[in-house]
């Protein structure tokens, strides 16, 4: 039986740390780290998101601002906005809560990020230095994962990770992560033949679909570590919601042949907002006092 990678104890125990640190430049008289959060229209799942992420800032000591645009504003008067917030002091990070509503460009809105205050690491400069090595915002969900693997204590160096899923989010920079770590990487997607064999093959896999019970539990390799992204919904008359999450893998399969598993939920999700809070502190140590 696997041991689960239990992501919700492990955040709560980041955010402590994180607590710890703006205690320390807050009793020292220096200004806490800052986040703004821009969302844009009223997209119900965005507010969800933003409403837990500001909640998550104020349990930290993390100054919060919300910045509510109208679905209507034109471009020009988001980038307006965000420009205001690379000139703000108390700013330290920047997130620009997606999808933006149809009209909009996220990647020029996106680039228009100061890449200093890029605490979600989408910029392309962060995206390029990640590539190349060089320390960088690390987006939160495959910084999350890293943080998993490396606090449980697993070796990644020289084994096989396939990464199901390419993703400018977690698909893309999860697998530039592993192959820092020394990884021989492979990445799976829509396009890719025999799946199940190369999941097969795999010491550690990542997968980040978004179909509920996409991967098998017969695919996976007796002692692989598997990290489970996706979060599905799926009817579930038993609840009182009608409705239970899941992840993209067979658990109660896999978790009979894996080593490690990440449970959904409870695995990589709660482990993503420690990591914006985490780099928004990072944002804030960067400049000094
Ligand atoms: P996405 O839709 O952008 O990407 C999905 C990827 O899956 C694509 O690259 C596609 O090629 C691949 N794919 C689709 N069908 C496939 C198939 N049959 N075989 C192999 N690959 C296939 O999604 P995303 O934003 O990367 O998110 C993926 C999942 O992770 C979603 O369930 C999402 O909700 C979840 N997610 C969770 C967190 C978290 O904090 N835990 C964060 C981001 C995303």
């Amino acid at each position: 039986m696997a041991t689960i990678l239990d992501g919700k104890k492990l955040s709560e125990k980041i955010k402590q740390e994180i607590a710890e640190e703006v205690k320390k430049l807050t009793d020292a008289s220096l200004q806490p780290p800052g986040l703004a959060v821009i969302i844009v229209g009223n997209n119900p799942a965005s507010k969800v998101y933003v409403s837990s992420k500001k909640k998550a800032c104020a349990a930290t000591g993390i100054f919060s601002l919300e910045v509510a645009l109208d679905e209507n504003i034109t471009q020009d008067k988001l980038i307006e906005e965000i420009e205001k917030l690379n000139k703000n002091d108390k700013i330290n990070g920047i997130l620009l809560q997606l999808p933006l509503p149809k009209h909009f460009d996220e990647h020029s809105a996106l680039e228009a990020i100061s890449p200093e205050k890029d605490v979600d690491g989408f910029h392309p400069i962060n995206v390029g230095k990640l590539y190349i090595g060089l320390d960088s915002f690390v987006p939160c969900t495959p910084k999350g994962i890293i943080e998993i693997i490396k606090r449980y204590n697993i070796s990644v160096s020289g084994k096989n990770a396939v990464v199901i899923g390419r993703s400018n989010i977690v698909g893309k920079p999860i697998a530039a992560l592993l192959l820092k770590e020394n990884a021989t990487v492979t990445i799976a997607h829509s396009k890719t033949q025999n799946l199940p064999e190369l999941v097969k093959s795999a010491d550690i896999v990542v997968s980040a679909i978004g179909k509920p019970n996409f991967v098998k539990g017969d695919w996976i390799k007796e002692g692989a570590v598997v990290i489970d992204v996706g979060i599905n919904s799926v009817d579930d008359p038993s609840s009182p919601k009608g409705y239970k999450l899941v992840g993209d893998v067979d658990f109660e399969e896999a978790e009979k042949k894996a080593s490690y598993i990440t449970p959904v939920p409870g695995g990589v999700g709660p482990m993503t907002i420690a990591m914006l809070l985490s780099n928004t502190l990072k944002a804030r140590l960067r400049i000094g006092s």
